[in-house]
């Protein structure tokens, strides 16, 4: 029985695509840890507080209270940043500039680790993110690394983004995934990293059905 699937990889591969359509195929719980990220950047954001700033950024973390609200029926959810649905703020490209930054400061990710660690106790869960099987669910039954072409990877949120901000382009959304992916990659506090044991899935040629399957067989394994 899979009690923890842990999903990582680098940015724009489908990630929480995947793990939301596992997640209510198997009927378990689903948290996108890179919302938790993005919202607490977009804190850190809103009160000006500076990230080069350590104090600063740990005396925030007191004010921030995180929480997912799901919604099976459209296999989506919502984060809530101290009460405020904070869903479609965090995905601007303010927040994206800057989100890996954050995210690489130790206290950042403790704060984050522990709280997703929390999540986990309770039920069967899809976690997707970028140090879940190597650090927050080392001992998860089933681990997936996520991967595909760079420039597919640059199209896919370029069209998402287009979607809601028809100024953004391609050029500035392909230096945002470069630069996420090296900050990512070379942090010392949970880098981007294929856990040993991680099933890798190269998904540039794949269809969301071809991806599904291929997750549910490996659940079944
Ligand atoms: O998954 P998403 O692209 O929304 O994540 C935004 C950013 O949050 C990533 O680029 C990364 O810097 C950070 N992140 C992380 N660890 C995770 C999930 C996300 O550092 N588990």
């Amino acid at each position: 029985m899979k009690i923890i699937i842990a999903i990582d990889g680098y940015s724009s591969c489908g990630k929480s695509t995947l793990a939301r359509e596992i997640a209510a195929q198997m009927h378990y719980a689903f948290i996108d840890t890179g919302a938790m990220y993005r919202a607490i950047t977009l804190y850190l954001l809103r009160q000006n507080v500076s990230i080069k700033n350590t104090d600063e950024v740990k005396e925030a973390l007191k004010n921030i209270t995180l929480h997912f609200e799901s919604h099976p029926e459209t296999k989506s959810s919502d984060i809530f940043l101290n009460g405020e649905n904070v869903s479609r703020y965090i995905r601007d490209l303010i927040v994206a500039d800057k989100v890996s930054e954050v995210a690489a400061i130790k206290e950042v990710r403790q704060f984050a680790v522990a709280q997703q660690q929390e999540m986990g106790k309770r039920r069967g869960m899809v976690m997707d993110g970028r140090d879940i099987g190597t650090v927050v669910f080392p001992d998860a039954e089933l681990k997936i690394f996520m991967t595909a072409d760079p420039e597919i990877r640059v199209k896919r949120r370029f069209q998402e983004m287009y979607a809601t901000n028809p100024d953004v382009t391609l050029d500035e959304v392909r230096h945002n995934l470069e630069l996420r992916d090296y900050i990512d990659s070379n942090r010392e506090e949970g880098p981007l990293r294929k856990a040993e044991d991680a099933r890798v899935l190269d998904n540039s040629d794949m269809t969301r059905e071809e991806q599904l399957k291929l997750a549910l067989q490996w659940i079944a394994e």
